[in-house]
C-alpha cells in the first residue's frame, strides 16, 4: 500500500475544508490555538511512519487521554470497573447532565465525561500518585518521556468548568465518586491537558493496533480481549452523538478530542492520527474526520 501517496491525495481533497469549523472556544486556553493546522500521521505495526502536515506541533489531546484513562482502570479494576460506568453509546453530546440524572449517576460509557470522571476517581483511589503515575504511562505508552500535562490548559479549563463541575457533584449525589469532587476535577482537567503531536499519537494508539506485541507498560497491562474491548468501545462511543456518522463514514475504532486531535485503530495494521482545531457542532475535527473517510476509502482498510 503505497501510504506515502494517499497522504498527498488526502491533503489535496481536504484542503476546501481549511476553513470550515472552529476551535473548542469553552476552554479559554484552547480558543488561542491557531485554527488553521492540519497533520495527519499513520505508524504501521511493523514501524513504518508516514506523515503529512502539522506533524511535530503538540496540541491538547482533550478527551483523546479517555482512552489511555480507561486502558488504566481495566487494568487495574477489569470487569468491576463496570459496576460504576457503562459501556452503551450515549446518543447525546459529551457533556450531557440531563442524561446522567436519567442513568441515576452511572454514566454511559468512559469516554463522555461524566463517565471518564468517574474513571478518574477509580484512579485516584487506585494509584498511589495518580498525577506522576498516569503520566508515566502516557509516556510509556508513546514511547516518549517529554510528553507532558499542560497545566494553563487544566486550569484553564477549571475555571470554565461549570457542567463538568455539575457532573462531578451530580455524580458525588448518587454516590458514584469516592473522592473529593475539586480533586477529581482537578485531575480530570490534568489528563485533558496533556500535549502531544500527531507523531506522539499515532504512536500511543499503536499498542491497540498491534496483535502481536503484549500490551504491557510498567505496570498497565491488557489482555488481547481487554484491548478488543477498548476498541470496541472506540468504535461506539467515540465520537460521542457523532458516532453513527462516523462508523458509517469512516469506519475505524478511534477516539476524537476537543483540542481536535483524532486517534485511530486499524487492528493489525496501523495506528493513524490526524490533528486540526476546526471542530463541527459536536465537537469533533472537520478536516480529520474527512481525512480519516478518504483513508478508509482510498485503502479499503476499514472494519467492515
Ligand atoms: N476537557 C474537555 C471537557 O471536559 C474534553 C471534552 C472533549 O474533548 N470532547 O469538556
Amino acid at each position: 500500500m503505497n501510504y506515502e501517496k494517499i497522504l498527498s491525495e488526502i491533503a489535496a481533497e481536504i484542503e476546501p475544508l481549511r476553513t470550515v469549523g472552529k476551535q473548542a472556544d469553552y476552554i479559554p486556553a484552547l480558543a488561542k490555538v491557531n485554527p488553521d493546522r492540519f497533520g495527519m500521521c499513520l505508524a504501521t505495526v511493523g514501524g513504518d511512519v508516514y506523515e503529512w502536515g502539522d506533524v511535530t506541533e503538540r496540541f491538547s489531546i482533550q478527551s483523546v487521554t479517555k482512552v489511555f484513562s480507561l486502558s488504566m482502570a481495566l487494568s487495574y479494576m477489569g470487569e468491576e470497573l463496570w459496576r460504576r460506568v457503562g459501556k452503551e453509546p450515549s446518543g447525546s453530546a459529551f457533556n450531557s447532565l440531563i442524561q446522567l440524572e436519567l442513568d441515576r449517576g452511572i454514566p454511559r460509557n468512559p469516554f463522555i465525561n461524566a463517565g471518564a470522571i468517574v474513571v478518574a476517581d477509580v484512579l485516584m483511589s487506585v494509584l498511589d500518585n495518580p498525577e506522576a503515575d498516569y503520566l508515566a504511562f502516557v509516556r510509556e505508552i508513546c514511547g516518549d518521556d517529554t510528553v507532558d500535562y499542560d497545566r494553563e490548559v487544566a486550569s484553564s479549563e477549571r475555571e470554565k468548568g461549570y457542567v463538568n463541575a455539575a457532573i462531578a457533584n451530580m455524580l458525588k449525589y448518587y454516590g458514584n465518586l469516592e473522592n473529593d469532587i475539586e480533586e477529581v476535577l482537578r485531575f480530570y482537567f490534568l489528563q485533558c491537558s496533556v500535549e502531544m503531536d500527531c507523531r506522539q499519537l499515532a504512536h500511543a494508539f499503536l499498542p491497540f493496533a498491534d496483535r502481536d506485541r503484549a500490551f504491557l507498560f510498567g505496570d498497565v497491562r491488557l489482555t488481547y480481549s481487554q484491548v478488543k474491548r477498548v476498541n470496541a468501545i472506540m468504535q461506539t462511543c467515540g465520537f460521542y452523538n457523532d458516532a453513527g456518522e462516523y462508523s458509517y463514514l469512516v469506519g475505524l475504532p478511534d477516539k476524537s478530542g476537543v483540542g481536535g486531535g483524532i486517534g485511530a485503530v486499524y487492528p493489525g495494521r496501523y495506528a493513524v492520527a490526524t490533528w486540526c482545531p476546526r471542530l463541527n457542532s459536536k465537537g469533533n475535527s472537520v478536516m480529520g474526520m474527512k481525512a480519516l473517510e478518504l483513508l478508509t476509502t482510498y485503502t479499503h482498510e476499514s472494519i467492515f
